[in-house]
């Protein structure tokens, strides 16, 4: 059964104390748990990733979650040698051209780069809720190492919450976007449009997920191998 957020959260650092840690790219979810470690008087490590394709809107971010509750936030940032490779050989903007190079941009730019993160930690926590897209409708609150403890919350929890608690809001929510993520890969999204048709819009068959909670399967993860073997093989 799923706990209250506090009392998951509580239990997660008190627990694993440095060895766990809250990652975030300051989606109200997100600035949502720094908010409530600061209420319950906690210090986790907290984390981002800098993809090096972020809007400008997420670096003030950045700056303003750590000036409002004084926690240190470290940004982690993908191995240069795997972005030249891949740039290089499919081009900056490789995400365009197929399911498989978004994937393998996601790959690089953000999953390797958390992966390399995760042994220093024993669990985190992420700010996943069931209700944002049907891949994300089984989330279990813990799932291993991975912790999420707003998984029951709805859409009206995190907005009572965000005004209840004064929580810094990300600016491109204002512009109606309701999932943000890189520039060149997110979007204000139109009327009757699901909550994550503002990621990579121009698929037509993507499962609007990077790939740092849901691995891709069958097909497409012998693709994506392929692919990351081209461009990794040397730095692996
Ligand atoms: Fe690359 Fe877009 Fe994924 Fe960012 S969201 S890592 S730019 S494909």
């Amino acid at each position: 059964m799923d706990r209250p957020a506090e009392q998951v959260l509580r239990w997660a650092v008190e627990t694993y104390a440095q060895r766990f840690a809250i990652v975030t790219s300051f989606q109200k979810e997100g600035t949502i748990l720094v908010d409530i470690a600061s209420r319950l008087g906690l210090a986790p490590r907290i984390v981002t990733i800098d993809t090096g394709r972020l809007p400008a809107e997420t670096l003030q971010m950045i700056v303003a979650v750590q000036e409002r509750y004084g926690l240190p936030i470290a940004v982690l940032k993908p191995a240069e040698s795997e972005v030249e490779t891949m740039t290089s050989r499919f081009g900056a903007d490789l995400f365009r051209d197929s399911v498989a190079q978004r994937k393998l941009c996601c790959q690089v730019r953000k999953v390797r780069t958390l992966d390399r993160f995760l042994p220093e930690v024993d669990a985190y926590a992420v700010g996943l809720r069931r209700g944002q897209s049907e891949p994300r409708d089984s989330v279990a609150q813990i799932d291993g190492a991975k912790i999420s403890p707003l998984v029951d919350w709805t859409a009206g929890d995190v907005e009572a919450y965000v005004a209840k608690h004064n929580v810094p809001v990300h600016p491109l929510y204002a512009q109606g976007y309701t999932t943000i993520g890189c520039a060149p890969c997110s979007r204000a999204v139109n009327a009757g449009e699901e909550l994550r048709a503002g990621r990579w819009w121009w698929e037509v068959d993507g499962d609007k997920e990077c790939g740092l909670h849901f691995s891709p399967e069958g097909k497409m993860e012998r693709t994506l191998d392929v692919l990351l073997r081209d461009v990794i093989g040397t730095h692996a």
